[in-house]
Formats: structure tokens, C-alpha cells, sequence
């Protein structure tokens, strides 16, 4: 039969492909089965085979629940891609965006614009007078990619030293700088040089104590920097706290000791707070637990919980002059899109007048951490855990003895297990990753812990 609307053949109405079918299938009222059809059928995805995928549906939120179309609630351990800081649809950031839409929906990166301009002070009244003016990109990666840019600019040198453990973004120099796995498909850059960073509870360096740790790290950096010849080194790029690879705490003094190496061989310290910063670990930026001053930040996620993408980075005094009079080759057409822009303002003031930053330092020491502690003395399969704020993670092993990683398939078993108990989760190899929104409450925090104890304690008891 042909389409009675646009008369194209066939029109086997769940099948049809013909173009008034496709309007109607958006236009129907949409339930779950629909929209996951629609998505099967239209989307190409990220990070994943496009066959077999069976993908949760979202169809709204608040604060840390989402909701799909049927009424299902979930709570949001996850903050999404840990980037929904301020927690979903914040009535003044999404009163800010609308109000900025009204006025002006884009402009060239080179104009000046209210907006952005309130933005860059705003982000620079959170970090030290060392630093003096903002980058604006569209995502945590180009942040990354332009840091770079500047720091090979501004020393004249190649190399990029990074961790292995560790994630930067997936474009050209950022993936390249990522340690782990997943730069291996995309690795095609010369100039990137990886090395291990501090993770006492699997040690590359058989360490007993945090300090051995710290100081075979040290031995071990200052070794590569030798080596690969400090003349052709222009940054270490580092996640404070690396993240996805497993929210690795740096032992005390580390971060002091490479900021001493950098300094001590004229290298640019690139600080990557793109997951770390705006609130996550109960500071505004993650690096000010330790004490240092790096040369440039990068950061994107929580600067305004990705209601609309942004990214940046933020340049030393020096970094920034040494520009003044050479052209910074850097920069997309929505650089500093006015959207993200009024989203960020926004975001920061609700931080700062709500104290969300210090809210989040009070859960994670007076419910995250302690309840964690106590996970670890009563379920057999918690190996580890560690963290600060509302970026904690728990590590899961077989045995405890060996440290044997729990494996993939029971990982599987626990992620639908959270889910079917109304958590969503962030789960990465191993770990679970206790990543709620900053604003998460206390009762929500205790919900999802117990949701967290209830779902260990279950499979524990199903490998006796
Ligand atoms: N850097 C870190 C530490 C990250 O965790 C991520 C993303 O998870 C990125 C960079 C890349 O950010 P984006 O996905 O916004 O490009």
C-alpha cells in the first residue's frame, strides 16, 4: 500500500521509511518503546556497537531524578557523564538560557559580548591571581587540544607527557594524550609520551605505603623527563584526580613534587579539571586540595552542567602575554556561544549563592566517605575505596587477596541491578563510581548508598 500522505510505496506503517512517516513517528505522543525505536532506527552512537543496544529512555528531570515516559523514576549516581553538577533543569540557569535566547542566539567568537565576558570573571574570581584570562571552547577535549596548542607555542618544544591512566578527550591531541585503552584506535600524533602516575592499591612500582608510592612515582617521572630530553617536553598534562581511569587519589606531596619537576625543566603544568572541577571534590577547582599552581586549566562539565556545551581554558599571566603580540591560531565558530555563555554565569552565581561547592565537601565527608568505609568492612567483594566530595569509587575484586578484578559479566549483573532498583550508575571496568549531582541532598545520598549496599550485598551472596 502506498502512503495515503505522501503516496511513496511502501507504507507498512512501523517499516515505512517514507518521509510524512518519519514527521508522524515525532510527532505521535512519544512512550518509551517509541523513542527507543526512533533511536534504533536513526541514531549512530558514540562508544558503542550500533546492534544489540537497548538504550535507556529519558524523557525528563529535576534536580537528581530523571524520569522516562512511562513514569519510572531514577536516581542519578552518575551525574549523566559526571557533568550534571548543579543537577537537572536549575530554574535559573534554565531562566538565564531562555532570557539569553530571547535576546541573542549566536555571535563570532571575536565580538565582545556581555555574556561571555561576564563568564571569563566570573570563572577567574575562582582561581588565584596567577591567571588572568579565559578560553572558551565547546567540550572538555578542545579544551585539552588548545592547551596543548598553547603550551607548544609558548615553550617552542613537541612533547606531551601524560598518564596512562588517565582521560583527555576524543580528538586529535586529546586522545593521544589519553593513557589508557582508548587512545590505542585513534593514536596517530607524534609527540606523546605516557608514564604512570600514583595508584597505591595496584602499585607499578611495588609500593607499600603512600609515601613509597609517592616517591617511586617521583623517581619514576623525573627519570622520563631525563630521558625523552627536557628540552623537548612543553607540558605534563595531568587530570587532578584522574577520573574514568578509576578517580586515582594523588598521594600527599605528589602533585607538589611534578609541579617542582615542571618547574624545575621549564614545562607547562596543564591541570585537566574537566571532570575534577567546578564543585565535584568541595573545591572549586580540585587542584587547590594540593596546593599547587598549574599554568593552564582546562575544565568543561560542571562549569554549567552542560546544559548547553562549553569549555575553556584558563591561561597564566605569563601564558596569556606571551600572546599579546603573536595571534593565537585556536578557535571554533561557537567559541563562547552566547547560550553557553548566560548557562554559565548562571550556573556559577546559583553555586556561589546556594554554597554548592560546600555542600558538596560536606556529603562526601559526612556520608559518602563514612558510609563507604563501612561498605568496605562488611562486603567481601569492596577491594577499595577512595575519593573526595561527590567523586568517590568503589573498587570490586573476587578476591580480596589477590585483588583479582571482578569481572566483566558481573559488573553487567550489578549495572542492571542498580538500575533495576531506580539508580543509574556510572560503572567503569571494575568500579562503581559515586558520582551524584553536587546538589544531591542527604536523604538522596543515603537513598542511593543503601541502593549501592543492597545491590553488593546481593551478588556478594550470589558467588558463595
Ligand atoms: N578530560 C577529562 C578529565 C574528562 O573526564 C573528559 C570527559 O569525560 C574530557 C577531558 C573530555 O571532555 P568532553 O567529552 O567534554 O570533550
Amino acid at each position: 500500500l502506498a502512503c495515503k500522505n505522501c503516496d511513496t510505496f511502501p507504507c507498512a506503517r512501523d517499516r515505512c521509511l517514507c518521509p510524512c512517516f518519519k514527521r508522524r513517528l515525532a510527532m505521535t505522543t512519544p512512550t518509551n518503546d517509541s523513542v527507543r525505536q526512533l533511536d534504533q532506527q536513526y541514531v549512530f552512537h558514540s562508544w558503542s556497537a550500533q546492534e544489540g543496544r537497548h538504550p535507556l529512555v529519558i524523557a525528563g528531570g529535576k534536580g537528581c531524578r530523571l524520569w522516562d515516559y512511562e513514569g519510572h523514576r531514577y536516581l542519578d549516581f552518575s551525574s549523566q557523564l559526571v557533568n550534571t553538577n548543579i543537577g537537572a533543569q536549575h530554574p535559573k540557569v534554565i531562566e538565564a538560557i531562555k532570557a539569553q535566547a530571547e535576546q541573542l542566539t549566536t555571535i563570532a567568537p571575536a565580538t565582545a559580548n556581555l555574556a561571555r565576558g561576564e563568564a571569563a570573571r566570573l570563572i577567574l574570581s575562582h582561581v588565584s591571581d596567577r591567571f588572568s584570562k579565559v578560553f572558551f571552547t565547546n567540550a572538555g577535549a578542545d579544551a585539552n587540544e588548545n592547551a596543548i596548542r598553547m603550551a607548544r607555542l609558548y615553550t617552542g618544544r613537541d612533547k606531551v607527557l601524560s598518564s596512562y591512566r588517565s582521560y583527555h578527550g576524543n580528538t586529535g591531541s586529546a586522545i593521544c594524550a589519553t593513557g589508557d585503552w582508548r587512545r590505542l584506535p585513534n593514536d596517530y600524533a607524534r609527540g606523546h609520551v605516557h608514564f604512570f602516575t600514583p595508584y597505591l592499591y595496584r602499585s607499578e612500582f611495588n609500593a607499600a605505603t603512600e609515601e613509597e608510592e609517592c616517591a617511586a612515582a617521583l623517581r619514576h617521572l623525573r627519570r622520563i623527563i631525563e630521558c625523552e630530553g627536557p628540552s623537548t617536553i612543553a607540558a605534563i598534562l595531568l587530570e587532578t584526580i584522574p577520573g574514568t581511569a578509576g578517580i586515582l587519589m594523588p598521594p600527599e606531596g605528589y602533585l607538589k613534587g611534578v609541579e617542582a619537576l615542571a618547574r624545575e625543566f621549564g614545562i607547562v603544568l596543564i591541570m585537566d579539571e574537566v571532570m575534577a572541577g567546578f564543585g565535584r571534590t568541595g573545591r572549586w577547582f580540585t587542584f587547590q586540595h594540593y596546593g599547587i599552581e598549574p599554568d593552564l586549566i582546562t575544565f568543561a562539565k560542571g562549569v554549567n552542567s552542560g546544559y548547553v556545551p562549553a569549555g575553556g581554558v584558563i591561561l597564566s599571566n605569563e601564558i596569556s602575554h606571551f600572546f599579546d603580540n603573536r595571534m593565537f591560531p585556536g578557535g571554533l565558530t561557537y567559541s563562547g556561544h552566547p547560550l553557553a555563555m548566560a548557562a554559565i554565569v548562571a550556573t556559577i552565581t546559583a553555586m556561589e549563592d546556594e554554597g554548592i561547592v560546600e555542600h558538596a565537601a560536606r556529603i562526601g565527608d559526612d556520608i559518602i566517605a563514612p558510609a563507604l568505609r563501612r561498605l568496605a568492612e562488611r562486603c567481601p567483594i569492596v577491594g577499595d575505596v577512595r575519593g573526595k566530595g561527590v567523586f568517590h569509587a568503589i573498587e570490586l575484586v573476587s578476591d580480596r587477596e589477590t585483588r583479582a578484578p571482578l569481572p566483566a559479566a558481573q559488573m553487567a549483573v550489578l549495572k542492571a541491578d542498580l538500575l533495576a532498583r531506580g539508580m543509574l550508575s556510572f560503572i567503569a571496568e571494575n568500579r562503581i563510581h559515586v558520582v551524584p549531582p553536587c546538589v544531591v541532598t542527604v536523604e538522596e545520598a543515603e537513598e542511593g548508598l543503601a541502593i549501592i549496599e543492597a545491590a553488593l550485598t546481593a551478588l556478594a551472596r550470589s558467588q558463595d
